[in-house]
């Protein structure tokens, strides 16, 4: 963007809608139906619940391996634990984020926590997988936990924002990623209106997952060239991920209410080889995988 030029909006370029999908031993999940360069540096965007479950129901993640990417966990409700190959174990609570960068290999289990799977009960949250460049598939893992207390959130004029990576409203985030990456948890209400700075270089998308928010296409400063977005509703209803345009200003407005992530990051501009927990550039590192998990040499 050039000196003087003014500010681009963001507007929706398409609306992805999502499934409800049983994800490992059944577990249900809601899931954009996108292929995953759109979604670019995001591999996987699951809504995990909202499912409420009985005494002794809950369903978890057994051990399994993970290699190439980053798993993020956020929690609304519920409580899981954690244990992983690289000596990591902590409790996951409602407001708590865990962002784990598996890179050359982990081996985790991610299950219900035993006091609530003993009780039961509401389990909502969200597991997102940031892929990875090449040049930082094998790095290290890396484990980064930030407690819902320790979590930087605001709250101005009907807006309440958890910042889970990236920057909202003057307030930053306190986790360090690989690769710039915007995360946002945003509750609007009646009549409420978020100004979001994107840097013009990011892939941005909007997950509502509670009421609707609109995206403001302001006439009069430069915007998304009109056809484009024309004919393209600019409202993101519960259950839909919408992809923006390129700009670096995303304006909301929200009628009522609207519960929402918003979501930021680098076009990964590499092939994609994807073989259920490993995500690599080629086959030949599919299968390098598969042979260390066999050997134990993943992690
Ligand atoms: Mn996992």
């Amino acid at each position: 963007m050039r000196v003087g030029e003014a500010m681009a909006n963001r507007v929706v370029k398409s609306i992805v809608p999502t499934h409800t999908v049983l994800e490992g031993g059944g577990f249900k999940v809601r899931r954009p139906v996108a292929m995953g360069s759109l979604m670019s540096p995001f591999l996987l965007l699951d809504e995990m619940g909202p499912v409420d479950y009985g005494p002794r129901e809950a369903i978890g993640a057994p051990s399994h391996p993970h290699r190439g990417f980053e798993t993020v966990t956020y929690l609304l409700a519920g409580s899981m634990q954690h244990e992983d190959s690289a000596g990591n174990a902590g409790d996951l609570n409602p407001g708590d984020v865990q962002w784990m960068t598996a890179g050359r290999g982990i081996i985790h289990s991610e299950l219900p926590h035993p006091d609530f799977y003993d009780a039961g009960g509401l389990l909502h949250g969200f597991q997102i997988w940031v892929n990875l460049p090449a040049k930082h598939k094998m790095m290290s893992p890396r484990y980064q936990e930030i407690p819902e207390l320790d979590s930087p959130a605001v709250e101005n004029e009907g807006v309440w924002a958890r910042v889970i990576a990236g920057e909202c409203m003057g307030v930053a985030s306190t986790i360090d990623t690989v690769i710039p990456i915007t995360l946002i948890h945003v509750k609007m209400g009646p009549n409420a209106v978020l100004r979001q700075k994107i840097d013009p270089d990011l892939n941005a998308m909007i997950y509502a997952f509670g009421g609707s928010v609109k995206v403001v296409n302001r006439l009069g400063v430069r915007s998304y060239p009109l056809p484009l977005a024309f004919g393209v509703k600019q409202q993101v209803n519960d259950g839909e991920l919408a992809l923006l345009s390129d700009g670096d200003l995303i304006e909301l407005k929200c009628d009522k209410a609207a519960e929402f992530l918003i979501l930021a990051g680098p076009e990964i501009n590499e092939p994609i080889a994807r073989y259920g927990p490993f995500v690599m550039n080629t086959r030949e590192e599919i299968h390098q995988a598969i042979l260390d998990y066999q050997n134990g040499t993943l992690a």
